[in-house]
């Protein structure tokens, strides 16, 4: 049989159904090949197959070169170690979001995609490997360890990659940036070389764990915790100044020590400003107290019982409350000093004879001790980073093999593990010299366990040590010329002044770490990271700041990466003629990887010659990382572009939270609570991780379980749900049946004013040429999905589904809806192509999937720009307020006559609202509304009259007539028609022109 004959056969079939009153081919029926399940998890993959072969991302980027505005969204590089986690997914997939809707606002988008491949976590990995396979030595060949760790980082950034792209991450992959290619390492070892020339960068000291057995540095992750037992000590701190007018007169400061060895180390005692303090008189004591009788000491109020009786004070009063902040200004005398020993020891003069100050720090807590902390500036974190930041000098006092230094006057050549006894001794000669009110020394001494950090290959406890570590210097300091620099810190904030904070509360966030925060130590004492590639003259210890020999070590490692510089003769070779090798020191400490992460974008935004590269912004338009990045990249990068290229690195910054379970706890994978976005991916589809990344607050920490992905599924499958709905009634759609604006009726308007709000959050979130970005896409989608659900789903499809499955082809009213329809379909899915890139562009391509670019391209959703609605001098066409008002009303009407319908139904007097007739009363004002005919249209029944009264009421009932076979409405005129008795007037016509148009 023919193609023709078949054809013949079937319009037969037909014409005789309808003569036995069969009329369901005559009726309009949705169709399409957009299916109700989207089985994205099989589905996802081949599109992404399919991009690939139609190298989509290359006609992204052509596409874009001929536009005008560039948005440049500067990405930060997550570590290149292991699959990607749910908190990477959040990251990526917003940039994104942000990324495309930018494109599809009409900008020209290229997104360099980057990865931190150097540091210790790598380090760390592949030496664990080298164990498992006894290749302990490796570590000693550098560069073959180096070579191991590199191939380490090559392939998981190319897993990652895999990952991002599985989750419709769309990126110039092909020239990603990572910070171990030798472009890269060489942009590095230039950045360090400006700090050099400037001055900026010197060599100081600073506290890190340090083993003494193995005389090593060690890092976080070569150190495990066992308890041990400690002697601990509460020292008196006599007070010299008194700020407070007189509370501190004959008093002392009591601190609390766990390492009795860097008592003689303190330089300073830390109080809360917040704490309240007090100053309390013991008035009797136990026979074993070491406690003077009548001694008045200073302490946090809430620690004074627990004091008491570690100090066997059995009787005290209290003399005096004083809140933290009042002991600004304070200082005392240390127990060591000549004024409280009464004599000096040896080179005491210099060493403990100072004035010991007070300095507030929100670290100190009522926990334990004294809410006094003793700080020891070389064997501390905290007691480091507050010491420096009031000025105070760094020395080093313990050697590496933990021995005291020569001029620590009293303890030289004392290891600091055995020194409890001799620091004690020397504290109870100070309190039995120094009489008064104000005691001096050991006031009380107890034992405790406490988990205290060990080498992980010696098993022996470690200390903080202070050693050198190359520093950029935040504040002003001496030029190399002998001038003055200005303040890194000061241009810094200066900076930050005109940069745009999303949200706006993290400014101060970050200006006051910036403003707190200390010399940026630089150094690390690894092996797998960019050199600190400078020389120090041996002699004078001073760094040779030579621009000749640095722009050598970049061009060097340029070519060959920064390997070059643990090359044999490699000093020679970068000193070049002018110096003699042996008169200099390499250094070979390896650069912080935030320092490194830091310069790309200088690096990466610009072409080696910092020129501004084709299609890309300089300052970025966008950084958005996590906020645990105010610690970070947001500093590191903002000092090295002011350093360098004196700019900001972005225009605005975005802060994202972080990702807990759906109880809101940290994931691990002891809690057994962890998402992995690929999971989710594999079992759910990407669009449903990709719907809950927008529809989620990610100003804040943010939640995901399963059940919340369930939700977002279900969120989902509405949205899809309306997408398939547009498509069926699409079905042949022809712009011949295209009705102007003017002439649709006033629902189909009413819809569009409600696009036209939704549009107008876009506007808001892409931000125009007058008002910057919001970046606020979660409202948008929200918004999308509420239009959705409530306004199409729940209403405006319900009331026109007879409209376009009974009306004729050629009335008004259906090409009305169909025009919407269309309208809505190029509307929804160019909206919601950013967030749903694979659901977009199956909705697209099913409906204009055959047509084809110039180049014989298939038709993309992601080459579009967003629909934008008719409009004309800046005046949307659609904005009707007046009418958005009016049918606000009427919904509101409906729900009330729709609960009337519901109560027949229920009782089972109708079984659909068709059978249903409606006397509806309505005020004067709501009168105007609409027509009778409207309102049967938008409730869905067969009849309503409309009367006036002056209070609305609904009165339902079943309607009289007969059921219309072709549409269900019960009308009186059903069977006017011999021929069709079965069958209502308006399908009499509808069917009589379908039988007249059948070719025959
Ligand atoms: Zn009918």
């Amino acid at each position: 049989m023919s193609q023709k004959d078949h054809h013949h056969l079937n319009e037969i079939t037909q014409a005789e159904k309808i003569a036995q009153g069969d009329y369901r081919g005559t009726v309009f029926l949705p169709r399409t090949n957009f299916p109700m399940r989207g089985n994205l998890p099989t589905q996802e993959p081949k599109r992404l197959k399919q991009w690939e072969a139609e190298k989509l991302d290359q006609r992204i980027k052509e596409a874009g070169r001929q536009r005008k505005t560039v948005f440049t969204l500067h990405d930060g590089p997550p570590y290149a170690n292991g699959r990607i986690h749910i908190g990477h997914a959040l990251n990526k997939v917003m940039k994104d979001v942000i990324n495309r809707a930018q494109r599809m606002s009409g900008k020209e988008v290229r997104y360099i995609p980057g990865w931190d491949c150097h540091g210790l976590p790598i380090e760390w990995k592949v030496e664990e490997e080298n164990r498992k396979k006894k290749k302990e030595d490796v570590k000693d060949d550098i560069l073959g360890f180096r070579a191991q760790c590199r191939d380490y980082a090559k392939h998981w950034v190319s897993v990652q990659e895999a990952d991002f792209k599985r989750v419709g991450v769309q990126a110039e992959w092909q020239n990603r940036y990572v910070t171990m290619d030798y472009r890269y390492e060489s942009g590095i070892a230039k950045e360090i070389g400006a700090f050099l020339l400037s001055g900026r960068l010197y060599r100081g000291l600073k506290p890190v764990m340090w083993s003494p057995v193995e005389r090593t540095a060690l890092a976080e992750a070569e150190i495990e915790y066992h308890d041990v037992k400690s002697r601990t000590l509460f020292v008196a701190f006599p007070i010299k100044q008194d700020p407070t007018h007189g509370k501190l007169k004959n008093v002392s400061a009591v601190m609390w020590t766990t390492t009795p060895w860097t008592v003689p180390l303190n330089r300073a005692l830390a109080y809360n400003p917040e704490l309240e303090y007090c100053v309390i008189e013991a008035k009797e004591v136990t026979e074993s107290s070491l406690v003077p009788v009548n001694s008045r000491l200073l302490l946090a109020k809430e620690l004074v019982e627990d004091f008491v009786k570690k100090a066997q004070i059995s009787k005290y009063r209290q003399v005096s409350e004083i809140l933290g902040a009042d002991l600004e200004g304070a200082t005392a005398y240390h127990p060591f000093s000549s004024h409280v020993l009464g004599k000096d020891l040896p080179n005491g003069e210099v060493f403990y004879n100072g004035e010991r100050p007070f300095l507030g720090g929100d670290f100190v807590t009522a926990e334990a001790g004294t809410g006094v902390v003793h700080m020891a500036p070389a064997h501390g974190d905290d007691d480091f980073r507050l010491c420096i930041s009031h000025g105070i000098k760094i020395t080093e006092d313990v050697l590496d093999n933990g021995l005291y230094a020569d001029h620590v006057s009293g303890l030289s050549g004392v290891h600091v593990f055995k020194a409890a006894d001799p620091v004690c001794d020397l504290l109870n000669e100070s309190r039995e010299h120094y009489e008064g009110k104000a005691p001096a020394g050991l006031m009380a001494e107890e034992e405790i366990l406490h988990s205290y950090p060990h080498s992980w290959r010696s098993k022996k406890p470690i200390i903080f040590r202070a050693t050198p570590q190359w520093f950029i210097a935040m504040d002003g300091h001496e030029t190399p010329e002998g001038g003055a620099a200005g303040s890194l810190r000061d241009k810094a904030l200066d900076a930050l002044e005109e940069v745009t904070f999303l949200p706006a509360s993290s400014r101060r966030r970050l200006t006051s770490m910036l403003a707190g925060r200390p010399d940026w130590c630089i150094s690390r004492q690894r092996t797998w990271g960019v050199p600190i590639a400078i020389f120090v003259e041996k002699k004078t210890n001073k760094l040779l700041r030579d621009a000749e020999v640095m722009q050598r070590i970049v061009d060097v490692f340029a070519q060959e990466g920064a390997d070059a510089w643990y090359q044999p003769d490699m000093a020679k070779r970068f000193l070049g003629e002018k110096y003699n090798p042996e008169d200099y020191e390499p250094v070979f400490d390896v650069v912080d990887v935030w320092f490194e992460s830091g310069c790309m974008p200088g690096l990466v935004l610009q072409d080696a010659q910092g020129k501004r590269q084709e299609g890309l912004n300089f300052p970025a338009d966008l950084i958005l990382e996590g906020s645990d990045q105010h610690r970070g990249w947001f500093q590191s990068t903002l000092l090295e572009c002011l350093e360098s290229w004196d700019i900001a690195p972005s225009k605005t910054i975005l802060t994202q939270g972080f990702v807990l379970d759906g109880k809101g706890r940290k994931m691990s994978k002891s809690l057994g609570n962890v998402v992995s976005p690929i999971d989710v991916a594999d079992e759910m589809g990407a669009d449903i991780l990709r719907f809950w990344v927008v529809n989620s607050d990610s100003s804040e920490d943010l939640r995901i379980s399963k059940e919340i992905l369930k939700q977002q599924g279900e969120m989902y499958r509405r949205i899809r749900n309306s997408l398939r709905w547009i498509l069926g009634g699409l079905e042949g759609f022809d712009e011949k049946e295209i009705v102007p604006f003017e002439k649709l009726p006033s629902l189909e308007r009413y819809i569009l004013h409600r696009l036209r709000q939704i549009h107008q959050k876009i506007t808001l979130a892409a931000g125009t040429e007058k008002m910057s970005a919001t970046h606020d896409w979660r409202d948008v989608f929200n918004e999308i999905y509420n239009f959705c659900n409530l306004d199409l789903s729940a209403f405006y499809f319900d009331i026109r589904k007879d409209v376009l499955y009974c009306d004729g082809q050629q009335e008004h009213i259906r090409q009305s809806v169909r025009t919407l329809l269309d309208i809505l379909h190029r509307a929804l899915t160019t909206w919601l192509a950013p967030a749903l890139v694979f659901t977009a562009e199956e909705a697209w391509t099913v409906r204009f999937g055959e047509s084809k670019d110039s180049d014989g391209k298939a038709s993309s959703v992601h080459l579009e720009t967003f629909y934008e609605p008719a409009h004309q001098n800046g005046t949307y066409l659609w904005d009707d307020t007046a009418l958005a008002a009016n049918w606000e009303r009427i919904r509101e009407l409906r729900g009330m006559i729709t609960t009337e319908l519901e109560g027949l139904r229920t009782s089972g007097e109708i079984r659909s609202s068709l059978e249903a007739s409606v006397l509806l009363t309505l005020s004067e004002e709501d009168q105007n509304l609409l027509s009778s005919e409207d309102w049967q249209d938008i409730c869905i029944v067969s009849r309503l009259k409309l009367t006036q009264g002056e209070k609305f009421s609904a009165n339902v009932e079943k309607a009289s007539g007969e059921k219309c076979a072709r549409c269900w409405k019960v009308l009186e005129d059903v069977g006017q028609n011999e021929q069709y008795s079965d069958l209502c007037p308006r399908c009499v016509a509808v069917v009589k022109t379908y039988l007249e148009e059948m070719p025959s």
